[in-house]
């Protein structure tokens, strides 16, 4: 029997029939990135399909982008049940699936795809992610909360602000440092159709640019600072927030998870307040996937051995 790979190509895909034959339990989901060696993805999914009974294992594919349509259109016929989305693909899998979820088409990007006949239906899991994760992690709602997102106009920081709309959290201020793109995003979102706690005055719902005075002015009001810049991966990274700004009644959510704990996470809890990274909304987000992918509820605690494992 062959040793799966690390990492599979379109290549690869294309002549599944016969290479993935041979594979025991057969590869019937995938995550696709480029670069992709890093995922964590399969080291909480194959648990979870082995803690469900499922026949199935989950792999890497290393998708280029202007391979994406293909591989996403291959699927199907080498298979598969679905697949996760990761950079660069989210938002051009968005307008390649046939149909998708609400939340999906609010966030304006796909993570998940499931294959249905010879459909492709798309979901967005960051946000839900989010939101589960934040819950597990601090027993309290986002509609509970004054939320500041710093870095709302990239992928995740819009994920996050769009599940904060929709969940009508009591107040919204979205940082970010191109201030243009948290602007047209906060107009979007006084759009919601559903979102009358974020209508009224404006301050429930602002835009700001990145910089200490602006936030200083802000962080009186707000409970949950969540942390969607990729600022925090590197030792050499700057501070996020100048330290004297935190205070005690903070919540933080750093999305970055490696390190484990951030540069931010060390100012939050040196202050005495409560921080976090992202590694809850990783297997929150793959949880709710392989409940899109198998309308069950999904194995939560194997998924978490498995990423503690990894
Ligand atoms: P992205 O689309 O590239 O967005 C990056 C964001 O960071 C933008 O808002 C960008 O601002 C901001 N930024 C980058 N460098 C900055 C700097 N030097 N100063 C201030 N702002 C800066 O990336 P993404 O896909 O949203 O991912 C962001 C982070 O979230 C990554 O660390 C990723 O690993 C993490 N993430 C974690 C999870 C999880 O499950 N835990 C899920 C998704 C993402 P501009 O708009 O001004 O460029």
């Amino acid at each position: 029997m062959p040793t799966p790979k690390d990492v599979y190509t379109l290549s690869d895909l294309r002549n599944w029939t016969s290479l993935g034959k041979d594979l025991k339990p057969p590869a019937r989901l995938a995550v696709f990135g480029d670069p992709v060696e890093h995922s964590l993805s399969p080291q909480m999914h194959n648990p979870a399909l082995r803690a469900a009974d499922i026949d199935c294992q989950y792999i890497r594919l290393q998708i280029k982008a202007d391979e994406l349509v293909e591989a996403l259109r291959t699927l199907g016929k080498a298979g598969f049940i679905g697949t996760n989305v990761t950079i660069p693909h989210k938002s051009r899998v968005f307008a390649e699936v046939d149909e998708m979820t609400e939340v999906a088409r609010r966030i304006g990007a796909v993570n998940t795809v499931l294959v249905s006949g010879d459909k492709l239906l798309g979901h967005n899991t960051d946000g839900p992610g989010l939101k589960r994760a934040v819950r597990e992690e601090f027993s309290l709602d986002l509609e509970d909360m004054r939320v500041m997102i710093l870095g709302a106009g990239g992928g995740a920081g819009r994920a996050a602000s769009v599940q904060c709309a929709m969940d009508q959290c009591e107040r919204l201020v979205l940082v970010n440092r191109t201030v243009e793109k948290a602007e047209m995003l906060a107009e979007e979102l006084r759009n919601l159709d559903d979102n009358t706690r974020l209508e009224g005055p404006a301050a429930r719902l602002e835009a700001i640019p990145w910089n200490a005075n602006a936030i200083e002015k802000e962080l009186g009001q707000i409970d949950l600072i969540v942390n969607c810049t990729n600022i925090g991966m590197n030792p050499v990274d700057p501070e996020l927030i100048p330290q004297r700004l935190l205070q005690p009644h903070h919540l933080i959510y750093d999305m970055v998870y490696s390190p484990p704990r951030t540069r931010l996470m060390a100012a939050a809890e040196s202050v005495g307040a409560k921080a976090t990274n992202g590694m809850s909304m990783l297997l929150w987000q793959g949880a709710l996937a392989f409940e899109f992918w198998f309308s069950r509820e999904a194995p939560v605690e194997a998924m978490r051995r498995g990423l503690m494992q990894s």
